[in-house]
Order: C-alpha cells, then sequence, then structure tokens
C-alpha cells in the first residue's frame, strides 16, 4: 500500500528521520512544488490526490477539503491552527494533527530578540551603518522591567523563563490561567486591562480565532504606557494594524516586534516605514532544532493515522 503524503512547509524534513519514517510506513512523500506557500487554488488542484498532509501556513478550507476525496489526515506543521477550517475537517471525520511543544523554546526565543531589538534600535543601526551614516540611538533596558504575557502556554511559559534571567516581574492574563506555574514562577495573573496598563512590555502568545482576532485594537493600545513595547510572535490578525500604526507613528507607543503580520507577506505595510517597528518574516519556529522536532512528530502524527490508529495530539478528538 502506498499513500501519497504532501509536506507544504519548505523546512519540512530538516532533520532526515522523519523522511525515512515516511518511507518505511509506505508513503510518498510528495514536495511543495512552489517553493512558497500555496494559494487556494493550488490546493485545490494538489489535494484530490492526497491521503495525507503535512501543511505549513497554506490556506486548508472548506473549498480545497471539498476536493480533499483521498484525504485521510491533516497533520499541521507547527501549532497555530487558524489556517484549517477544522469544522469542515471534523464534518469529514479527517483528524487534524499538530505538534505541541516542539517550536516553543525557538518563538520564545525570537520574542526575547525582538524585544531586545526594539528596545535598543539594532536593526535601525544596522541599516544606518550600511547606508553610510554612524547614528545615535537612545534606547531602553529590558533589565528589572515588567514584561506582560497575554497567553501563558507553552511559548509563553518559554518566554516567561528566559525573562526570569533579566529580572522582569512577569503580569500574566490568559483565559485557562496555570495558578501553579505563576506560583513557581512568582508571576501574577491579572485582567487585561491591568496587564496593558501596567506593563513595559506586553508579548502576545494566544491563537487567532474569532474570540482573539483584533483582540489587541486602539481603545487596548491607548491604555498600554507611552514607553511601552509591543511584541507580537502569534498571529497578525490579533492585533488591529491600522490602531497600531496609528498609535506608533503618532508616538503614543515606543516601539513593535512582530514576527507575523495580518496578511502574509505583506503588501506595502505601512509598519514597514515606521523606524520604531521591527519587522521579521514569520521565522519564529525556523530554527534547525525546532524544524527537526516539528518534522519528526508532524510525519508521526500522519502514520498513526494513515495506519489506522489516532495521533499523539489531535484538536478534533470528537471525530473519533
Ligand atoms: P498553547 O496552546 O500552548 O498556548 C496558548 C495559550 O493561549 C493557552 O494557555 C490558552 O489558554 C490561551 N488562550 C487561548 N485563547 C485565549 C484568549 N481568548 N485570551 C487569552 N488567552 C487565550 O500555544 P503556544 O504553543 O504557546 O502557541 C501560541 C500561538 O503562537 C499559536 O497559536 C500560534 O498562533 C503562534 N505561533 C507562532 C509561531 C511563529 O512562527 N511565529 C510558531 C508557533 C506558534
Amino acid at each position: 500500500m502506498t499513500w501519497r503524503v504532501l509536506a507544504t512547509p519548505r523546512t519540512f524534513a530538516g532533520d532526515e528521520r522523519a523522511e525515512q519514517l515516511l518511507q518505511e510506513a509506505g508513503c510518498q512523500l510528495i514536495r511543495n512544488p512552489y517553493g512558497r506557500l500555496l494559494t487556494e487554488d493550488e490546493m485545490i488542484t494538489l489535494i484530490s490526490e492526497i491521503d495525507g498532509i503535512i501543511i505549513g501556513l497554506d490556506p486548508l478550507s472548506e473549498r480545497v477539503l471539498e476536493r480533499a476525496t483521498r484525504l485521510k489526515v491533516i497533520s499541521k506543521y507547527g501549532v497555530g491552527l487558524d489556517n484549517i477550517d477544522i469544522a469542515a475537517a471534523t464534518a469529514r471525520k479527517i483528524p487534524v494533527a499538530f505538534t505541541p511543544g516542539t517550536n516553543s523554546a525557538a518563538v520564545a526565543e525570537l520574542a526575547f530578540g525582538l524585544m531586545l531589538d526594539a528596545a535598543r534600535q539594532i536593526s535601525a543601526s544596522d541599516r544606518q551603518i550600511r547606508q553610510g551614516q554612524w547614528g545615535r540611538f537612545s534606547g531602553t533596558q529590558l533589565w528589572g522591567k515588567t514584561l506582560g504575557l497575554i497567553g501563558t502556554g507553552q511559548i509563553g511559559q518559554q518566554l516567561a523563563l528566559r525573562a526570569r534571567g533579566f529580572e522582569m516581574p512577569i503580569l500574566c492574563y490568559d483565559v485557562h490561567p496555570d495558578y501553579s506555574w505563576a506560583e513557581r514562577m512568582g508571576a501574577s495573573y491579572v485582567t487585561l486591562p491591568e496587564l496593558l496598563r501596567r506593563s513595559d512590555f506586553v508579548s502576545l502568545h494566544i491563537p487567532l480565532n474569532s474570540a482573539t482576532h483584533h483582540l489587541i485594537g486602539g481603545a487596548e493600545l491607548e491604555m498600554m504606557k507611552p514607553t511601552a513595547i509591543i511584541i507580537n510572535t502569534s498571529r497578525g490578525g490579533i492585533i488591529d494594524e491600522e490602531a497600531l500604526y496609528k498609535a506608533l507613528s503618532e508616538k503614543r507607543l515606543r516601539a513593535a516586534g512582530l514576527d507575523v503580520v495580518e496578511c502574509e507577506p505583506p503588501e506595502n505595510t505601512p509598519l514597514a516605514q515606521l523606524d520604531n517597528v521591527v519587522l521579521t518574516s514569520h521565522i519564529g519556529a525556523h530554527t534547525s532544532e525546532a524544524s527537526a522536532a516539528m518534522s519528526l512528530l508532524a510525519a508521526e502524527n500522519v502514520v498513526a493515522a494513515l495506519q489506522g490508529g489516532r495521533p499523539k495530539f489531535v484538536a478534533n478528538k470528537e471525530i473519533y
């Protein structure tokens, strides 16, 4: 029996064990033929011949799933499931597996890097030097400053660990607070408005869904200190970008570090015109260690489902 497994992420199988596992299970690996994010129409063209998919950020909508007549498993390479129509997959009894924890250290370290860069204008200074200038920048320190974590799941907790080394007091907000972790960390859960008012750095670590879309809008940005820095390594849609642009350009907020934007890749985002914004191209999970761990678990999840078992982590358990 040969199963056809499409892997869309460009960094899939940096670790050869993932590819080997698929081969040994009788899977034919089909790689993303475009070397970039696939469009919905490209997904539709490819999906009808596919038994399993290892998916990155490409759209897996109802329109795509309608054509997925052979599809037996969706295996997310990562944890953010907002590009997958889970209800449509559930209606077709297709498990949606994912890889929690495999990239949390990588994303937390990028969030910390964005905090440092936004606070000390590292990228801005680098840009100036390349243009022949030797500018002077006056930044702000992280040491002892309050960090507000919105979301204390895998990534939020990893960031808290790193912030402890900078002696940053930690405020948290989460719909499912983890009080025993907070006690161990010396962190405190507060309401979202209190977190926004009191934090010097605010970092987002929650999923994008209907409850979190534009969770941070004009009113929330208004609550933040004018000296505060906001970091987003979750999903662009969680922040209202127009409101963010306004707050940053009017200097009602010191700076932002963004690994994600609402439309990726962005087309002429005005945020890129601002010197107090540091942008990266959704690279949070892209370390060799995280890619290897995500590849292996994503492959294990596909093989488990194709062989009639249950993947280790499934978002729509109700199908069983
Ligand atoms: P997680 O599931 O471990 O943690 C998410 C936390 O958010 C949970 O504690 C949950 O209770 C909380 N939460 C959910 N809805 C909430 C709401 N409405 N208000 C407040 N809290 C809420 O996930 P994680 O591994 O920490 O990842 C978090 C997000 O980071 C992912 O959903 C994904 O979108 C994003 N991500 C980005 C990258 C990247 O490359 N930049 C990589 C991995 C994950």
